[in-house]
Order: C-alpha cells, then sequence, then structure tokens
C-alpha cells in the first residue's frame, strides 16, 4: 500500500507551497480548525464575495472528505465596525448601509444575514460548524484589548479610539512578504498617510469611541467608553474563543495580506504569545480576486454583479460554481459572460453524458451507498480504476481545480458503473454541481419564455428572497393568467408553456 499523499498548501506566511501537517498529529488537538473571514452584511454579496465563500467551502471539503480529517470550520458574519476605510476612518459599513435604505443598521444586518445564508444555499455551501457574528462577542473583544492594553501595546487617542502601537510587534506586518520591514518603513515615511493621531502609519483601531455629540446605532458600553469595536479585533477574539489560541488554518480574500490580517495577527501573537515554531496560526491561506471583464469590479463600475443578476440572465448559482472550478483559488480569475456560458454548457454536457451512461448500463444512482470520504471509497473499488488516485492528486496539490476538472471527461465518456461511482461521490461531496440531475432550463428553453413572464418570474424570485410571499402569489396568478406555469427548482425556478 502507497504511503498516504500529503495535502500541500501555498501558504502566504513562509510564501510556499508546504506540506500541511495539522496539529492534531503532533499535539492534544481534537479536529482540524479551521477560520474564514466571511461577509460584511451591509449589502447583497458580489460573485467577487462568493469566490471568498466558494474558497473556505472548498478547503473545508478538501480536509474533510479527501483527507478525512475531522474539522472545525468557523466563518464569521461582520455585523459593526468595518469602517468604510482601512485607515480607521470613514463610516461604519453597517451604519452607511442604513442610511442608504432608510431602515436601522440592525436591520441591514438582518436582511443581509439571511441574503447571505440563501446564496449559500443556492451555491451549495454547506454552512460552516461555527458561523458566530461580531455583535455577539463585544464582551470578547473588550476582554482581548483590555489583555493587549495591559501587555502594554496600546495607546489612546481622545475622543477618538483606543489604538494597536504596531512599532511594539514583533515582525508586524510578516505576512506582506520577505521584504515586509522595508515596506511598512516606506508606509511610515510616506507622506500621503492621514495620521490623525496615530503614532505610526500601520497603527490601528481597536476600539472607537462614540463621538460625544452624536449616537452611532451600534455602540455599546466598555469601561474604556461608548463606542464600536475596530473591525480586526473581532476576528482574534472569534477565532480563540471557537478554534483555541493556536489553530490550523486561516483563510479569507487576498485583499487582506496587508490590512486585515497582518492586524490579526498582531493583535493574536501579542495578546497569546508565540514563538517561531509554533505561531497562533500554521497554515495563511489567500483565495486571490475574482475580476469582471479583465479589469476591478466594482458598484461604481455596474459589473459588481450579485447571484440575482445571473439568475436573471437565466444561469444557475451552479453554472457559477462550476466556472469557480475552472481557476486555482490563488490565481486571478477573469470573469466573463462567455466564460460563464462555457461553465454553464459544459455542466450541461457532463449532465447528458451521465444521463445516457446512467440509461446504458441500467443504474439507479440513489442506489449507490457512498462512504464519506475518498479513501474509503478507494478500498471499495478495484485497483484499476485509476483517476481517483489523480482526483486525490489534483485536490491535495494546493486544491487544484483546474486539474480536477480536467479528470471529468476521461469519467464520463462510456464509464464503468465504478467510474459513475466515483463522479457520484465526487458531485455528492467536492463538486457539488448535481451532475446526476438536470433540473435547470436550457438556453432554448428560456429564450422561449417571453421577456414579459421571465421579468414577472425574477419578481417573484426577488420577492421570495424578501419573504414577500403575498408579492410572490400575486406574481405567480399573474404569470398563469398569462398561460404559463412557474416551479421552483434547486438553484432556480422553471417556466413552462401550458
Ligand atoms: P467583505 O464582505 O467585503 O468583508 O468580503 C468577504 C470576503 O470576500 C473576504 O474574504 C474578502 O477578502 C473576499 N472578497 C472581496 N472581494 C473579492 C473578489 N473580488 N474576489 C475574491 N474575493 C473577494
Ligand atoms: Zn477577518
Amino acid at each position: 500500500m502507497p504511503e498516504k499523499r500529503r495535502l500541500q498548501v501555498y501558504n502566504t506566511l513562509t510564501h510556499q507551497k508546504e506540506n500541511f501537517i495539522p496539529l492534531l498529529e503532533s499535539e492534544q488537538a481534537e479536529f482540524v480548525g479551521m477560520y474564514s473571514c466571511g461577509p460584511t452584511v451591509y449589502r447583497s454579496p458580489t460573485i467577487g464575495n462568493y469566490r471568498a465563500f466558494f474558497t473556505a467551502d472548498l478547503i473545508r471539503n478538501v480536509l474533510k472528505y479527501i483527507c478525512g480529517y475531522p474539522v472545525k470550520a468557523v466563518m464569521n458574519l461582520t455585523d459593526v465596525g468595518h469602517l468604510t476605510d482601512d485607515g480607521d476612518h470613514g463610516e461604519d459599513k453597517l451604519e452607511k448601509g442604513a442610511k442608504r435604505e432608510g431602515i436601522s443598521a440592525r436591520e441591514v444586518a438582518k436582511k443581509y444575514e439571511e441574503e447571505f445564508f440563501n446564496g449559500l444555499e443556492k451555491m451549495h455551501i454547506e454552512r460552516f460548524d461555527v458561523m458566530p457574528k461580531a455583535t455577539d462577542h463585544i464582551q470578547q473583544q473588550i476582554e482581548m484589548i483590555q489583555a493587549l492594553e495591559e501587555k502594554g501595546y496600546t495607546y489612546t487617542i481622545p475622543n477618538d479610539g483606543i489604538y494597536m502601537d504596531s512599532s511594539k510587534v514583533r515582525e508586524y506586518g510578516k505576512l506582506m512578504g520577505p521584504n515586509y520591514k522595508k515596506r511598512i518603513e516606506n508606509l511610515n515615511a510616506g507622506e500621503r498617510v492621514e495620521m490623525g493621531g496615530k503614532k505610526n502609519a500601520t497603527d490601528f483601531a481597536l476600539w472607537k469611541f462614540s463621538p460625544t455629540q452624536e449616537k452611532r446605532q451600534m455602540e455599546r458600553d466598555s469601561p474604556r467608553g461608548i463606542g464600536f469595536p475596530g473591525w480586526h479585533i473581532e476576528c482574534s477574539a472569534m477565532s480563540s474563543e471557537y478554534l483555541g489560541k493556536r489553530f490550523d488554518l486561516h483563510h479569507g480574500g487576498a485583499d487582506h495580506i496587508t490590512v486585515h490580517h497582518p492586524n490579526e495577527i498582531a493583535q493574536s501573537e501579542s495578546a497569546f504569545g508565540y514563538d517561531e515554531k509554533h505561531p497562533r496560526v500554521n497554515y495563511r491561506v489567500h483565495n486571490q480576486f475574482l475580476q469582471v471583464d479583465g479589469g476591478k469590479m466594482g458598484k461604481s463600475l455596474g459589473n459588481a454583479y450579485t447571484l440575482e443578476d445571473l439568475e436573471a440572465k437565466g444561469y444557475s448559482p451552479l453554472d457559477l460554481r462550476y466556472f469557480y472550478f475552472m481557476a486555482q483559488y490563488a490565481n486571478f480569475q477573469n470573469f466573463t459572460r462567455d466564460a460563464l456560458d462555457q461553465a454553464k454548457s459544459t455542466r450541461k454536457n457532463l449532465q447528458k453524458k451521465i444521463e445516457k451512461a446512467v440509461k446504458e448500463l441500467s443504474l439507479d444512482p440513489n442506489s449507490f451507498s457512498l462512504p464519506t470520504t475518498l479513501q474509503d471509497l478507494i478500498k471499495e473499488l478495484p485497483t484499476q480504476e485509476t483517476t481517483i488516485l489523480a482526483i486525490d492528486e489534483a485536490l491535495k496539490d494546493d486544491f487544484n481545480t483546474p486539474k480536477l476538472i480536467a479528470l471529468l471527461p476521461t469519467l464520463v465518456n462510456s464509464p464503468t458503473i465504478e467510474q459513475l461511482k466515483v463522479v457520484l461521490w465526487l458531485d455528492q461531496y467536492i463538486l457539488k454541481i448535481w451532475l446526476f440531475e438536470d433540473n435547470t432550463p436550457s438556453s432554448s428553453e428560456i429564450s422561449e419564455i417571453p421577456a414579459e413572464i421571465m421579468d414577472l418570474a425574477n419578481q417573484r424570485a426577488t420577492a421570495k428572497a424578501e419573504k414577500n410571499y403575498t408579492l410572490a402569489d400575486e406574481l405567480r396568478n399573474q404569470i398563469q393568467e398569462k398561460g404559463y406555469d412557474i416551479k421552483d427548482i434547486p438553484g432556480g425556478f422553471e417556466i413552462k408553456k401550458v
């Protein structure tokens, strides 16, 4: 029996691909702990954000189902403290959302939390084991700030906040790369940085005081004054609350490499202590950004697409899920309508081939009993089934999904029963693009539906997402009166002429 292949992960901390050796192999840990920086719930998540959520899902699934580890995965929801400006100025994003929508900050958080959870379901992203909210963990954040104060890492700027003195932090900014010291020096020497009362450009707020003449919607009392926590402290406080002072893997988008994560590391390692052999987190993993039409995605550019935008154009969220598999998480990925069309038609072709094979072999895929891990599936299959080893190799090669999906054509062209079993397993635990049931309408079916009916159907989907069921029923009646039937299916709806 060959030795089990190890998972390899690109570690931003060491700037290289490394063997993943979890704490449970060397210490008393009971699980592989992973933390992922989740959404700020002040607006609809974009397809850029979903790339980050998809990556967290992929990492968790590989650790759990490919490597067979017991995993505890945490993804936070930021509902206070994330300011519009990374330099600790500007407005709280939740309060900005409240002004925009004419509702309270709390209502904004509730609305977009629901939308986020709905989106996860549509994208077949299983909920993470713990999904804590910053506002439910203010006390833990206050305690951590107090610990940092006691250790002498902080200073106060009157009428502004409590700040972390980054010059006192050993190796502050090490995540930024081998020349991080030079980068920090340059930042501190820069003239363009608005310092306020900060001692160093890289210092950051742990607690912001509420302005005396103004009541902030999200403010809380603390021993040091009314206000709200800085954004970074929530991730230190909640990750240690659920995963302990040391854990295995921390994930987030690449934008966090320069500010949020260096600050999170500075707070945690200063509060809990660490040494070179025992960093607080061994593997720091970052997904690179999704771009649109070769450039940045932005609300002002009109290309910050949401899942609903794509659904309205006739795509299933699972087409987008397949699209994400087409690039490796650590590389930029370019979103274009052509690329999404390609994802959609590839998925459809795979479904058709599987449907044909299932018929030819007179199989009932529902009757297959599948083990949970790939290792157990390997034990059940004949030794000549080598694609399964290639799947293991692709995913353990730093979650190389393009390599993985390149294996699919071989697996679905005139497959054996064993090969179909492998595809079914893969679809159940990793791909989750529902290759064995084709519920999504084809583009020709969509184009037969008049624009007026599609418009009513999309309005109904929005009404349902907003839980306005009376309006949703009314819209269904209007669709029926015009001679069409609408049915809800996983990931969207199906319309037929009656
Ligand atoms: P936010 O809601 O802005 O706090 O972001 C949630 C997650 O999405 C974070 O991990 C970000 O780093 C990530 N993210 C934001 N924009 C993109 C993008 N265009 N591509 C990939 N990840 C992104
Ligand atoms: Zn975070």
